[in-house]
């Protein structure tokens, strides 16, 4: 199929773009790589009045520090040295993304403002604790991840906001991590994804759990203790307990239950075994 009829639009400034928005709201589609929002026009699934295309926003497509803008390419943030040292569950998690051909064009906030319910950057930022930034011509604002994701594909950005920047925690230097999913063929989408955040010292673990529900879910606990195989099992065991789970042609609900709770130890088994973040 091809898209239904559209004007094209093409800013060359944030300031042009976000008075397209704020001008036009929910008859807009801003597109960023068009890894996602190509096959939803073509499908259409989405039939936008106005395609923005995002792609010549250059003041978007910066890394700084452990800020990344919305038009960073994935490839570019997997290769960034500077930020796989100073967010490294994100570099653990970006190989798990799609190919190496959709990552040259998929952006780190296209990723996000998607929410797909398995997309790895959506559920690493939302496990680590990180901020999306959105603007509109009226104002600025961030959302902790954990609030922006609102179900499989319907996040907390108005209409006329784009999402410009996501903000990545700092990580304690004691603070391991690990990234672990199951999908069908390397580079699918993950039928359950678990990123895990821990520092033994502090007893501190925090997992992420994607593919099970609607939205990444978090399950943060503290004073653990030393993290003795038993000790993890019944944290899991209680943790997976709790989640939401669905039911599609891929795997049953009973299914994914199974899968995080063996992920969820595969990856703080993983994480144990890793150097500290900074160490
Ligand atoms: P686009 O496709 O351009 O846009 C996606 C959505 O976000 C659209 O609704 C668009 O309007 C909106 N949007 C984009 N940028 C902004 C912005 N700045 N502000 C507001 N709204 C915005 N993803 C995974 O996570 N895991 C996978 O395993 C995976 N496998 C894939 C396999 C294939 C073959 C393909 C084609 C894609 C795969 N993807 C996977 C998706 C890929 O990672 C996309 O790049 C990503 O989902 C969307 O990023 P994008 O930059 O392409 O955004």
């Amino acid at each position: 199929m091809k898209p239904a009829p559209f004007d094209y639009l093409r800013p060359d400034t944030l300031d042009e773009a976000l008075s397209v928005l704020a001008q036009h709201g929910e008859d807009v589609r801003p597109m960023a790589g068009g890894q996602s929002l190509g096959a939803m026009l073509n499908m259409r699934i989405v039939t936008p009045a106005i395609l923005l295309d995002l792609n010549w926003l250059q003041e978007l497509a910066v890394i700084d520090g452990r800020t990344t803008g919305a038009l960073v390419r994935q490839r570019d943030a997997l290769d960034h040295a500077a930020l796989r040292t100073a967010v490294p569950l994100l570099a653990q998690a970006l190989p798990h993304v799609g190919h190496y051909q959709t990552r040259n064009r998929g952006t780190l906030g296209g990723s996000v403002a998607h929410a797909d319910p398995s997309a790895e950057i959506p559920l690493t930022l939302a496990t680590l604790g990180g901020e999306v930034e959105l603007r509109s011509k009226q104002k600025i604002r961030r959302v902790p991840a954990t609030d922006f994701f609102r179900s499989a594909l319907v996040t907390a950005r108005q209409p006329d906001e784009l999402l410009t920047k996501l903000h990545w925690p700092a990580v304690g230097l004691a603070t391991r991590t690990a990234f672990m999913e199951f999908s069908v063929r390397e580079g699918d989408f993950a039928i359950v994804a678990v990123a895990c955040v821990l520092d033994e010292g502090l007893g501190r673990l925090r997992l992420g759990f994607g593919g099970c529900g609607e939205t990444p879910q978090i399950v943060a606990r503290d004073e653990l203790g030393r993290f003795e195989a038993r000790i993890i099992d019944d944290v899991l065991a209680e943790a997976t307990a709790s989640l939401d789970y669905r039911s599609d042609l891929l795997a049953t609900a009973a299914y994914r239950r199974q899968l995080a709770q063996v992920l969820g130890r595969q990856a703080v088994s993983q994480a144990l075994k890793r150097e500290a973040a900074h160490a």
